[in-house]
């Protein structure tokens, strides 16, 4: 399928379509599109950055433009979930371009934001609701929107909705939906948990996984640095040449602020997005970063996660993270449509354990490379062998071994149907 028209999509979505500069289909809109406009749920397994939002939020868009209803008070016809503020503004802004000359109207319901305005809008009228559950939960239980009108169910991010505990938030909310609507879910691993869900809330689902996409080009590197030399570290990397603007992630919400404030503190402009700042502080922060005036965005990585930023130079892991996988999810921020990117993570001593499931995780064990290239902290300036021995590192494999890992997880489409 080459184009959008091929797929049978009303004509106000290809005029917005083409507005917004999509030529053609991306692999995961091309599979998925057809199946919704027949009426299918699905289950798609994919990544920011594959296209997902336009593949779930096209056909939407074209099914109730073509079944114009008159609208219940209170009452949105389309429910997409997400776990962020954050992902849940991307989704909403995209739905309203794609949306645009349809006239049909996107809303957005998120926590951090005025809830009297949110109920007003409601009140007005909307026709897609994009909302986080906990703030949707709260309306709903204040009567302020109904949901028995829900005909288009969308959970996006879901192993992260798993992850952040918004099980029982999902469960009381979709207890509310009519049982005749049409369900998708998006998530980018499969864990049991959303099995079971997928089970309980999905009917006869298309499956759709697609791996990630052609392995990127990202240089991936280990410094082994104490914890007191990774601001030092830090510093020297975001004030070097090749540095245009870089992702940095941190363990602890604090963490991130200390991080924020010595970068500034050295001249680098930086901003933090955690749990802890108000929603406005976390949109400015990001409208910032997105639009460069700010090069150095600071975050946890619940802050982070699914939002799509282009152009990220440089990911740096000034803490490993605890759970091995979300370093993947990490260094996927960089190196994003075909750019080169450099992922710098910082080990200090008692990070040895989070390293070496890394290494498990990718069968990468970095190679030390990046020691030499990203300064001249004195444990740097150990024989490789001993800051191996010292790490806990194995000995380092061909830098091919991390491509080929990193292949093997991006590999091209794969798409799977379960046997009917
Ligand atoms: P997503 O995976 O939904 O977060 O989308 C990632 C990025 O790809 C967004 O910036 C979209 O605007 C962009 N995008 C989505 N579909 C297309 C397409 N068919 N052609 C070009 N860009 C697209």
């Amino acid at each position: 399928m080459n184009t959008f028209n091929e797929l049978g999509l009303a004509k106000p979505l290809l005029t917005a379509l083409a507005q917004e500069g999509h030529e053609k289909p991306t692999p995961i809109q091309a599979e998925a599109i057809p199946l919704l406009l027949a009426g299918h749920d699905l289950l798609g397994i994919a990544q920011t950055g594959s296209g997902k939002t336009a593949a779930f939020t096209l056909p939407l868009l074209h099914r109730l433009f073509e079944t114009p209803r008159k609208a219940k008070l209170l009452s949105p016809r389309a429910l997409i979930l997400t776990p962020t503020r954050e992902l849940a503004g991307q989704v909403k802004d995209r739905a309203a371009a794609y949306g645009a000359l349809t006239g049909l109207r996107a809303g957005l319901v998120i926590g951090g934001a005025p809830i009297n305005q949110q109920k007003l809008m409601i009140r007005r009228g909307i026709d897609i609701l994009v909302a986080t559950p906990g703030r949707l939960e709260d309306l709903v239980n204040q009567g302020a929107v109904s949901l028995n009108a829900i005909e288009y169910f969308v959970l996006d991010e879901v192993d992260q909705m798993l992850d952040m505990g918004f099980i029982h938030a999902i469960r009381s909310i979709t207890l509310k939906l009519p049982k005749d609507r049409q369900s998708l879910f998006f998530s980018a691993t499969m864990p049991r948990e959303m099995e079971r869900l997928a089970n309980a809330l999905l009917r006869a689902p298309v499956h759709i996984e697609m791996k990630r996409q052609a392995p990127p080009k990202i240089e991936q590197s280990v410094m082994f640095i104490t914890k007191p030399e990774k601001i030092g570290a830090l510093v020297k990397i975001a004030g070097g040449g090749a540095f245009k603007s870089g992702l940095v992630f941190s363990r602890t919400k604090h963490g991130a602020d200390k991080i924020m404030n010595s970068l500034n503190g050295a001249g680098l402009s930086a901003q933090a997005i955690h749990g802890d700042r108000s929603q406005g502080q976390r949109e400015r922060a990001l409208k910032a970063f997105k639009s460069g005036d700010v090069r150095i965005l600071v975050a946890t990585d619940i802050a982070a996660r699914g939002i799509d930023i282009h152009g990220v130079s440089h990911v740096i892991n000034f803490d490993l993270p605890n759970v091995p996988e979300t370093y993947v999810h990490r260094i996927g921020r960089t190196a994003r449509a075909g750019a080169a990117g450099s992922a710098i993570s910082f080990c200090s001593p008692e990070e040895r354990a989070e390293l070496r499931a890394i290494e498990r995780l990718t069968g990468d064990c970095f190679g030390g490379r990046a020691t030499e290239k990203v300064g001249s902290l004195a444990d740097q300036k150990a024989p490789r062998r001993a800051q191996r021995k010292r790490s806990g590192a194995r000995r380092p494999k061909a830098a091919a071994a991390i491509h080929r890992e990193l292949e093997k997880s991006m590999a091209d489409l794969s798409f799977m149907r379960p046997a009917t």
